[in-house]
């Protein structure tokens, strides 16, 4: 820290980032990216593509992109979605910062659920909002009740939540929704392809419903940083003031590209998310027949432990698998001390983190 970094960020702890190790090929379920390459058409994009246009700047206001994603969601959810009900940026962690800044900086409420997305923590921070968090039961599940009060600038919910897993049915995000109309309702779907109920079909009755997704998953496209939102014309409105007023360049030519690419093969992804799916009920089984809790997921990953991670303990066995190759997400803090979030590889991957879990609690 130098002494020139202002008084209001001193005291302030940035977000750590899953690991992204150079040093070793490690079998790597600790950032929950697709264990599969983008599809043939982004591969194409990327070849042939933009690649020659790079000298030009993007279009600031992505119409081609916000278009055809617009029309994925009028024909998936029966909507009827204009350019102006799509927002696009640098990965969705963008956009959840620009809905901090717009919706509860300086003092505004916010509330999301105690254990999530840890970012929400970092940016509330970051804008000096009001935090409130909303409990989870002993077996990791969000009480809904502080989310049905009114009085808060903005709620935040992952669903399914992150690193539970756990979804919501839509039933009790819709009465989030319409417990305070004065409230912006921000509900992050970034692991929701893998088997949970969207949001969007509500978005042409809640203005203050914005829905947050990510190319980072489903799509994948972690490396290519491309996430969005949906929501009302003027919510919409609200998160460009800020994007215009920062970096309105935020998507590059080559990530639009790639993202229209992806949109045009959807099969390819569905397929894909099919895989990880039946790959995650399998690896579920297994790690329940090694002793672990494992929670009922909806994404692309598992958080799993409880008393069958006791001995030797969540940091233990998460060293030991790297030590052995496998990269996990550890988080340490006191309830999740013996849990470990693992995403969802290929069925080869996740029979090799078996292997290993088996030889390290002693059970092979
Ligand atoms: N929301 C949740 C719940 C996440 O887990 C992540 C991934 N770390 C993000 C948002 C951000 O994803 P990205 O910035 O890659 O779109």
């Amino acid at each position: 820290m130098s002494k020139f970094l202002r008084a209001g960020l001193r005291g302030l702890t940035a977000y750590t980032p899953g690991e992204q190790p150079q040093d070793k090929k490690y079998i790597k379920l600790n950032t929950n990216e697709s264990p599969y390459p983008p599809g043939p058409q982004v591969l194409a994009a990327i070849r042939e593509g933009e690649l020659a246009e790079l000298r030009l700047y993007p279009d600031p206001r992505m119409q081609r992109l916000k278009k055809a994603l617009a029309a994925a969601f009028n024909r998936d959810f029966g909507l009827a979605l204009g350019v102006e009900n799509v927002f696009l940026s640098n990965g969705s962690d963008d956009i959840l910062n620009f809905a901090f800044a717009a919706f509860a900086a300086e003092g505004g409420r916010v509330l999301y659920p105690e254990i999530s997305y840890g970012f929400y923590e970092v940016y509330a921070e970051y804008h000096k909002a009001a935090a409130a968090t909303a409990p989870l039961d002993p077996d990791f599940r969000i009480d809904t009740a502080p989310f049905l009060e009114k009085g808060y600038a903005l709620k935040i919910l992952a669903n399914p939540n992150a690193p539970t897993g756990i979804a919501l049915p839509l039933a009790e995000v819709e009465a989030i929704a319409a417990s305070d109309l004065d409230a912006v309702f921000l509900v992050d779907e970034a692991y929701v392809d893998f088997g949970a109920e969207s949001a969007a079909g509500l978005l042409d009755r809640f203005e203050n419903l914005l829905i947050c997704r990510t190319f980072s998953k489903s799509s994948s496209l972690a490396g290519a940083r491309l996430g969005y939102a949906l929501g009302s014309v003027e919510l919409i409105a609200d998160l460009a003031l800020i994007q215009y007023s920062t970096n309105p360049y935020s998507v590059n030519r080559m990530s639009e590209a790639v993202g229209l690419a992806v949109l045009a093969e959807p099969e390819y992804y569905k397929e894909n998310a099919r895989r990880i799916m039946a790959t995650r009920e399998q690896t579920a089984q297994d790690l329940r027949e090694l002793g672990l809790r494992v929670l009922p997921s909806g994404a692309n990953f598992l958080f799993a432990g409880g008393d069958g991670l006791a001995d030797p303990g969540g940091k233990a066995v998460y060293e030991a698998l790297k030590e052995r190759g496998v990269l996990v997400r550890y988080f340490g803090k006191p309830r999740l001390a013996n849990w470990l979030r693992i995403s969802i590889g290929t069925p080869e991957e996740m029979a090799v983190l078996i292997r290993e879990l088996k030889d390290i609690l002693g059970k092979a």
